[in-house]
């Protein structure tokens, strides 16, 4: 199985699609999920990087790769990069750490999706500690029991960014950036787009097909 990075714009699915992996044994690898941890924690850089979140914005391309390098650098099981890469400097700087890891084994996939489809899904999504998300107009995503987690039996929560005036923030951000990453996966031959209005089971079989 090959590692892949996932790039999309907020809401395409990349969490959904990325718990589906995580089920044949791929780790995971959010830089969300890890702000949010340390968000969680409430420490002086937790409080700092909830309020960059909360307004849709990016956090320094310092911060996260630190992040990522941390659990890249000590994984034995394929990863899922999910919301790492988002800037051309956050590409050249992975890039320059897979040459140092010797990682050559890796897809890009890029989970295409429309603003008001996107927008509609991050009002609907609900999460959970444990990782799973759901979401309440997808009748195949909605938690069995209305706000509780399937899994675990946790309450759900909505992400505070998920609302439409951050929501429009993070799309914006995510465009203004994207073109120069496409670009720079292309021309290595391991772009795949897919397009995310297909069912989700459909978008995680086009998925394993590249992946394994
Ligand atoms: P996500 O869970 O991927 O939607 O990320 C939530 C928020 O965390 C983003 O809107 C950013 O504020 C921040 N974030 C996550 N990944 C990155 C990244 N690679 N670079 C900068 N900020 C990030």
């Amino acid at each position: 199985m090959k590692n892949v990075i996932f790039i999309a714009p907020p809401a395409a699915g990349k969490g959904t699609q990325s718990e589906r992996l995580m089920e044949i044994g791929y780790e995971h690898i959010s830089t969300g999920d890890m702000l949010r941890e340390e968000i969680n924690k409430n420490t002086v850089l937790g409080k700092e990087i909830n309020e960059i979140i909360t307004k849709g914005k990016l956090v320094s391309d310092e911060l996260v790769f630190e992040l990522i390098t941390n659990k890249i650098t000590n994984l034995s099981k394929p990863f899922i990069l999910d919301g790492f890469p988002r800037t051309i400097n956050q590409v050249k700087l992975l890039d320059e750490l897979f040459q140092k890891l010797n990682i050559t084994n890796y897809e890009v996939v890029y989970l295409d999706v429309s603003l008001d489809v996107a927008l509609k899904r991050a009002l609907g999504r609900l999460t959970c500690s444990c990782g799973s998300s759901y979401n309440i107009y997808n009748e195949n995503l909605k938690p069995k029991l209305e706000n509780i987690c399937d899994k675990c039996g946790k309450v759900l929560v909505k992400r505070n960014d998920d609302n439409e005036e951050s929501f429009k923030v993070r799309f914006e951000t995510f465009l203004n950036n994207i073109e120069p990453i496409k670009d720079f996966y292309r021309e290595k031959g391991r772009l795949h787009v897919i397009d995310t209005m297909l069912s989700t089971e459909e978008v995680t079989d086009r998925i394993k097909g590249i992946l394994i």
